[in-house]
């Protein structure tokens, strides 16, 4: 499978004050040098705690934040130094499942308007075509004709996840970013929006990078997962070497933290200690050794390497 977005050393610095009358000004380094790469077809899982960056990761790739270091490298093109028009024409192939279906839909838009709308600004149809199109996609996404007209508070959350997945299928992109599609949904709504999405990728070729707080929500639909901690993926494997052989143990922290439903498989819940701290003056050494049960002496001076440690399985840590 060829490569369809590459990441190479992708940082983004929020500038923040430190205290109100102070003008030195310390940075919420929010992704902190990040490698990775998605294959076409392929959904990467990219999973982490709130605030970990990972949201952050997704819309400065699209391009909606300006990154502070880094390449994105998509379709053999490098999104970073594209102009206006030329990223306005990428965005065709690039677009964004947002987390909160509620927020995120105009609520004086009509459904048919927030579906077209990118038809409109890529001026792909009008008229009668574009209603064509817009009641195409209201059918490929499960909703009605007549839901055409209707506006978003007339739908329940899991339909207007719905409308969101139509919108950002409207120019049939090659990659979509779903940035937490399914955490502001009812469990027993997350899997039909998580099928949908898997017909949907089957059905026109999408390749995803799927972002979640929670290992046990991208498990069904990752053929990779990425595991990010403050700033930094510090684990990167095929899905079941991942969840079947964890080498770093924030993984395994997060893994054990997942019901299973085989009693056999009893895994050992690890409670992880403290909280994550501050992405403004993250620990030296590995970030995680705050809260590291293995942690010793090296873990608090160096980085540790982000290595691939055979067949794709990239780990950062010291005694890996
Ligand atoms: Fe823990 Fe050290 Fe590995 Fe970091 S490098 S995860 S502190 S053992
Ligand atoms: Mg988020």
């Amino acid at each position: 499978n060829e490569v369809l977005l590459e990441v190479k050393s992708l940082k983004k610095y929020f500038p923040i004050k430190k205290g109100i009358f102070s003008k030195t000004v310390a940075h919420v380094k929010a992704v902190d040098g990040v490698d990775f790469y998605v294959k076409n077809g392929e959904t990467l899982g990219l999973v982490g705690e709130s605030g970990c960056g990972k949201s952050t990761t997704g819309r400065v790739i699209l391009r909606l934040l300006e990154a502070t270091e880094g390449t994105v490298i998509f379709q053999g093109k490098d999104i970073m130094t594209l102009g206006k028009e030329e990223l306005q024409e990428m965005r065709r192939n690039m677009q964004i499942i947002f987390q909160d279906p509620y927020a995120s839909l105009n609520p004086r838009m009509t459904v048919g308007d927030i579906i077209g709308e990118a038809l409109d600004i890529h001026g792909v149809a009008k008229g009668r075509k574009r209603e064509e199109k817009i009641l195409e996609l209201l059918n490929e996404v499960g909703l009605r004709p007549q839901h055409i007209r209707r506006y978003p508070h007339e739908f329940s959350g899991g339909q207007r996840q719905r409308i969101g997945i139509a919108r950002a299928l409207a120019l049939y992109p090659r990659f979509i970013v779903c940035d937490e599609p399914v955490s502001a949904l009812d469990v027993s709504i997350q899997a039909q929006i998580i099928n949908l999405m898997e017909e949907l990728q089957e059905k026109f070729g999408l390749t995803y990078l799927f972002i979640a707080h929670d290992l046990s929500v991208v498990k069904h639909i990752s053929d990779r997962v990425a595991v990010m901690y403050l700033g930094k993926i510090v684990e990167l494997a095929d899905k079941d070497e991942l969840y079947e052989s964890p080498l770093h143990p924030y993984t395994c922290a997060l893994l054990s933290a997942i019901p299973i439903p085989d009693p056999e498989l009893k895994r050992q819940r690890i409670l992880l200690e403290g909280d994550v701290p501050s992405p403004v003056d993250p620990p030296r050494g590995c970030r995680f050794h705050t809260r590291c049960r293995e942690a010793r002496d090296i873990c608090r001076e160096k980085d540790p390497e982000f290595k691939d440690v055979g067949d794709g399985h990239f780990v950062a840590c010291h005694l890996r």
